[in-house]
């Protein structure tokens, strides 16, 4: 069994989450690759060592002192080395750092680097050892992953290798010049090894004990939710739920490798396993309804009516396709007779909102368009709600007795999720009404 575990960035913000981390990988032979983020904070008002970067860099690009900010990184990574009695020539690295910076440097190198020392540090620490992301994650330039090339270099790694850190975020370029991920995408370099080495497990180790089924500033102490699949967890994300970087999933679901999210600070507990659509765990797990709560506010309902609608061919596709220059995603259609409403994030519509009513009008001869603000949408997810009767009648049911005025509804025939949509007014008491009568 070969794992691949990631750290992320609170879980290595200092020595002793560092020993937190070394007691766990020590516990598990099978863990393999190791792949590590930046310094995070140590308390909530630090600062983690990536923004501190970022600053540095737009510091400097504009002339303005950044020295300060810089020596406070510094200290950061010594303070790290010294309460866990390292010789790595840290003084070294900072110099080959600050000699790039006043000489120029690409903004990508400066920002990788809280990944390339921490990984350094934990590489010592544990006497493995360290690869150099730049070496074995491979970027095409257009920005997206030279998969062919990356495989190749992180097999031969692999060849002679049985225990590595790897720093996450960053890889580089076929100029050789070092290339970032979007933000968080340590989980991207965790997901793509995993893949590669064909791991069991992809463990990703933060400060929570795995995903929960609500918001826990809305929700008071959600359950922990033991399986997802990878489906589901989409559609959490996507509705606001913030767990992993959103292309972190896809590599390890291809290869059907599972993602167990666990909490550095509480390594017994077994946090929660992302897996695909599998019969096994459906059996398992039948007994709850439903797997997740999650939803975002601040939506808006496009209605456009016209008579009679119902008997013209082409009046959606026309409004769509009006709507397609001002690149505008939908979120969800539903219809009437003579009408349709179409949901839209309120952000994205209110820039164009005169100019499209106007064109709505025009093209479909449309008789009346409304506008409807302040929605906000809530998806209730689980696998166990297909082909099960009762679950939408539970939730308006619920709905009702507790007073919540359903707006939309919206529910496809995969019956993954239901998406209702409720005044914002109303969005915390809804998520709750929804967990109790669940959960
Ligand atoms: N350190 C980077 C960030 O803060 C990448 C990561 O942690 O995954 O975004």
């Amino acid at each position: 069994m070969i794992k691949v575990a990631k750290f992320g960035g609170s879980s290595l913000a200092d020595a002793n989450q560092f020993k937190k981390v070394k007691d766990i990988i020590l516990k598990d032979s099978n863990i393999s690759a190791t792949i590590v983020s930046a310094p995070g904070k140590r308390f909530s008002e630090d600062s983690k060592i990536t923004d501190l970067l970022y600053l540095s860099y737009a510091h400097l690009k504009y002339s303005v002192e950044y020295e300060k900010m810089f020596a406070n990184i510094e200290d950061r990574y010594f303070k790290i080395k010294k309460d866990l009695n390292l010789n790595i020539d840290l003084k070294k690295e900072f110099n080959i750092i600050k000699h790039k910076m006043k000489k120029g440097m690409n903004k990508d190198y400066l920002i990788s680097r809280g990944e390339y020392l921490n990984g350094k540090l934990l590489a010592e620490y544990l006497g493995y050892d360290f690869i150099d992301a730049k070496d074995i994650i491979f970027f095409n330039f257009k920005g997206n992953i030279n998969m062919e090339k990356t495989k190749k270099a992180i097999e031969k790694v692999f060849e002679y290798n049985s225990k590595v850190i790897i720093p996450g975020f960053y890889g580089s370029l076929p100029n050789g010049e070092i290339k970032v991920f979007s933000r968080g995408g340590s989980d991207i370099t965790g997901a793509i090894v995993a893949k590669i080495i064909n791991a069991s497990v992809y463990e990703n180790w933060t400060d929570v004990s795995g995903i929960l089924m609500a918001d826990p500033r809305i929700v008071d102490n959600p359950k922990r939710i033991d399986f997802i699949t990878y489906n589901e967890l989409r559609e959490l994300s996507y509705m606001g739920a913030n767990v992993l970087h959103s292309n972190a999933v896809a590599p390890v679901k291809e290869a059907n490798i599972p993602i167990n999210i666990r909490n550095t600070n509480d390594p017994s507990n077994q946090g929660t396993m992302i897996v695909q659509n599998s019969h096994e765990i459906l059996e398992k797990y039948k007994s709850s309804p439903i797997t997740g709560i999650a939803g975002k506010k601040n939506f808006s309902i496009l209605s456009i009516y016209k008579y009679p609608m119902s008997e013209e061919a082409n009046s959606l596709l026309t409004i769509l396709d009006a709507l397609k220059k001002y690149n505008i995603n939908i979120e969800h259609i539903s219809s009437g007779i003579d009408n349709f409403s179409l949901i839209i994030a309120s952000e994205k519509l209110e820039k164009y909102l005169y100019e499209i009513i106007a064109d709505v009008k025009k093209l479909c001869n449309s008789i009346e368009v409304k506008v409807v603000q302040d929605i906000s949408l809530i998806a209730i997810v689980g696998r166990n709600m297909v082909h099960k009767p009762g679950t939408s009648g539970k939730l308006f049911a619920a709905m009702g007795n507790d007073n919540v005025n359903i707006r939309v509804i919206s529910q496809n025939a995969d019956e993954l999720n239901i998406i209702i949509g409720v005044d914002n007014q109303d969005f915390e008491k809804c998520i709750n009404v929804i967990y109790k009568n669940f959960v």
